[in-house]
């Protein structure tokens, strides 16, 4: 399943950060994306200090010098489903339905 991010998207973590940057249900705004060795890194907060990401998966530290870039994995698109109540949903299938 692919997950299409752009910045400017918002986004909700999923997945709570391993040292408590973020905690499932936080909610971003994305301000930048770079792709890294093994994934794509979405960036929240501009700083303008050194900023060490570390990738798990081949041990390799990244050096930022313009904030943190968490993997997108840890991430879900806002939006998609906030933006169709239940009810419309639920409209939306039953109309399918009487069409066929
Ligand atoms: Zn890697």
């Amino acid at each position: 399943m692919e997950e299409y991010f752009y910045i400017g998207q918002k986004v909700v973590a999923i997945k709570d950060h391993s040292l408590g940057d973020y905690k499932i249900g936080d909610e971003f705004t994305i301000l930048d994306m770079k792709t890294f060795c093994c994934y794509v890194g979405i960036n929240f907060e501009k700083l303008s200090i050194p900023c060490i990401t570390h990738c798990p998966d081949c041990n390799i530290h990244h050096n930022n010098l313009d904030g943190f870039y968490y993997d997108q994995k840890n991430f879900a698109p806002l939006g998609n489903l906030s933006n169709m109540s239940f009810e419309d949903a639920i409209k939306l299938v039953t109309k399918k339905e009487l069409t066929v």
